[in-house]
This record gives C-alpha cells, structure tokens and sequence, in this order.
C-alpha cells in the first residue's frame, strides 16, 4: 500500500506514487461511451476498470450506505462501488474510485462527498476519491486532466454518441439476426485501439475512423419497409443511459419491436459549458473563461461537423446543432434554468417530436427536483404545440416495482403502435 497522503483540507491525495499501481474504478454510467473513457485512462498510463456489477446487492448497498433521501443516481453509483470493494475480487489497498462532478448547481455536485462519507461509515476511509471535472475543482497530484486526454475525451464522447444512435437505428430493421451486434462489437474494439495511438494521429485521426464507423453500419442489409415506433428516451442523465439506473429500458424497448432513439450525451457536456458562459453574461465572471469555453464549443462542433456530413452520406439521422437544439426550447422554459438537466431536456423531447420519435419515455429518479420542472412540467405545454406527442414521465427509485414501471410503458407503446397505423 502507497504512503497515504492528505491536502490542508484532510481530503485523501491519489499520489504520482499511486499511479504506477492502483487501478482506478469508475462506475458503469453510460455503457457506449465508458468504455473509451476506460481506453482513454490506460493510453494515458493509468490502470482503469469500469464496474459492470448490476445484482440486486448493489441496490442494497447503496440503501444501506447512503441516507434514503440523496438521489437514487448516487445511491446507485455508492452501492455499486462498495459492492465492488467487498465482492469485485480487487485489492482494496491498490484501488482509487473516479467519479465525474459537474460543479453545477444540483445535487450531483456533492456527489463525491457522498461518496466519501460512506466510504468512511464502510470502513474503507484509505481509498482515494478521485472528481473528474473540467472546472480544476479537487486537484491530485497523480491524476491530471492533460491536452492529450481532453482530446481523446471529445473522441471518445463522439464515438460514444455515434455507437449508440447506429447501434439503435440499425437492429430494429437487420434482416440477418444479430449481425448489427456482431458488427457493433467489430468496431468497438476498432475505436478502442484509437485511444492508443499517439500525438499528431489523436488529433487528426478520429475524423477518418468516423467514416469507417458509419460506412460499416450502412452494409449491414435492413429492411426500412417494415413500420416500427420510435421511442425516444430524455432526462436525468444517469437513468437516461445507466441500464443499472433504468432497469434496461433500451432493451426493454427493442425487446417491444420499437427503435430506441436516444439523444446524444455530448450535448450535456456542452450544455454544461454553455450554462457557465450564460452566467457569466447574466451576473459577471472571467470573461478568458467565457472566451475558453466558446472556443471549446466550436471546436467540439467542428468535429462533429465532420461526423453529420458522413451521417448524412450513408442515409442516417442527422443530429442538430448544439445551438439549434437550444433553440428549440424558446418559450418554453429559461436558459436561466440550467440545474439538473435543465432546458436541454424539454429541447431534446421537442427535437424527438421533430424527427419523428414523438413517442418519449421522460425518465426521473423520485424526488429529483429540476427533471420535474424542466421534464414533466413541461409535458402539458409540449402536448398543446404538437398533439401527436405521445409522453410518459417514469419514476426511477431503488423500492419502485418493476411491473408498474413496465405498465406504463406498455400503455405509451400501445397507442404508439395504434398511431403508427
Ligand atoms: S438532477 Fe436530480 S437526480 Fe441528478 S443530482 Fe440533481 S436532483 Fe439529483
């Protein structure tokens, strides 16, 4: 075990010490994308595990070490972690758990402190926590957010985004069963190798490999004749894309004969971006920040640029623009409103409505506040404008039953399948 060390504020240091041989744990939050963060920590020189443990002894941890009034995200991601410390077969003296942190208004910026607190209460105060944020909160000596791993994140978000809608918008129409998987896998390993490649090809790279992703998914034979409903899936950014958090919900879906549309992450990490150059605006800042962040944003939308260009060549969806996307909230709820998901998630189930996915599953951890202001309060507004919206609020909660959760759904696909006729 490493010599522990502690900052002015007693927080527990992932030292340089610790790097050479500590592997770091993150939990599973979104599958299609963690799994290059995973390559893009061990290009880095990191050793990296992403937690696959879904039983229902991770529900119980994380009710037994957390209070049963934080958000069912961080008991989730609490149980998973402890879970893993007492049945994942690591070395607890060589581990150190990453935990992403927003620095944003809501709960989830505490997080982390959560997360230390019951560590503390489970005996296991000598693993060090870790935040991965993009704002410097929390600094390790032996963990740096280098040039190198930010452009292998904006990749890696990419991929991730580009996986999942191929991935979605090609199963439900395959014609030879199981080959959009087989293909699917194909790639992943191919992305993966990405991450390993070095200075000059990290930058320039990707660009090529975007083509190659999307062209090898437009050979795979479909059949686009046969009428399924779109069913897109908003909300809170955990349950929206944890299988853990929403009970499989993707493969609930495609398990009903439906396409699965689910937005991009990569617009949150934007949104997230945009909120602090609105409140710079709004109530004064650093104006270099602004300018960073701004700069940021195009440079993320000069990539994916590259990405909807070769969308629209095979003949897939195209997503919009960030600014678009942002538009399409107008008049319905405040910029201003940028806690949780804010008005990014009443924009996105508009542009469903737009691209023909009117048919929404909102999903909600119980209790999370601003989901249900910017999420199912706005339901009643977004009904009014587009009649044909066909949406669903779900409540996301570790004692919640399954059936109940299952019924609804299947009440919003029956009469997705009667408009669909
Ligand atoms: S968005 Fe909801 S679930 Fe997430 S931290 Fe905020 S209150 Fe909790």
């Amino acid at each position: 075990m490493a010599k522990l060390e502690y900052d002015e504020t007693g927080r527990l240091l992932f030292t340089e010490e610790m790097k050479k041989d500590y592997t770091l744990l993150m939990p599973s939050m979104a599958p299609y994308h963690f799994i290059y963060f995973r390559d893009m920590f061990r290009s880095e020189g990191y050793k990296c595990e992403i937690l696959e443990n879904n039983s229902f002894d991770v529900i119980h941890e994380g009710m037994k070490h957390s209070h049963n009034d934080i958000c069912v995200p961080a008991m989730l991601v609490i149980g998973q972690f402890i879970d893993a410390m007492k049945n994942g077969g690591y070395d607890i003296h060589k581990v150190a758990l990453v935990m992403t942190q927003t620095g944003g208004g809501c709960r989830a910026s505490n997080y982390i402190s959560l997360i230390r607190k019951s560590f503390i209460k489970a005996g296991y105060e000598f693993i060090p926590i870790i935040s991965a944020n993009a704002v410097g909160l929390e600094p390790n000596p032996g963990f740096k957010i280098t040039r190198s791993i930010i452009l292998k994140l904006i990749s890696g978000l990419i991929f991730g985004d580009v996986m999942m809608q191929l991935r979605n918008e090609t199963i439900p129409y395959e014609i030879n069963k199981g080959e959009t998987e087989k293909v699917y896998k194909e790639l992943e390993q191919k992305v993966s190798n990405y991450f390993y490649s070095r200075d000059l090809k990290v930058f320039y790279h990707p660009n090529k490999l975007f083509g190659e992703v999307i062209k090898r998914f437009s050979e795979i034979p479909t059949d686009k004749s046969v009428k399924k409903p779109k069913v897109g899936i908003v909300g809170e950014i955990y349950v929206k894309y944890s299988p853990l958090g929403n009970n499989g919900l993707e493969q609930l879906l495609l398990d009903e004969g439906c396409e699965v549309v689910t937005p991009n992450i990569f617009d949150f990490f934007i949104y997230t971006f945009d909120s602090a150059i609105h409140d710079i605006s709004k109530y004064g800042g650093k104006r270099y920040s602004k300018f960073l962040q701004k700069l940021l944003i195009r440079f993320i939308e000069y990539r994916r640029n590259k990405v909807r260009r070769q969308l629209k060549k095979y003949g897939f969806r195209v997503y919009n623009h960030f600014y678009d996307l942002r538009r399409m909230s107008d008049g319905y709820i405040n910029r201003g409103m940028h806690v949780g998901e804010g008005w990014l998630l009443t924009a996105e189930m508009i542009e469903l409505i737009h691209i023909g996915a009117p048919n929404i599953v909102c999903t909600q951890p119980f209790g999370c506040l601003p989901n249900h202001i910017a999420g199912k309060g706005m339901i009643k507004r977004i009904k009014d404008n587009h009649p044909q919206s066909n949406i669903i609020t779900i409540d996301y909660d570790t004692s919640a039953t399954e059936i109940n959760q299952l019924n609804r759904i299947r009440l919003m696909l029956s009469n997705a399948k009667r408009n669909l006729s």
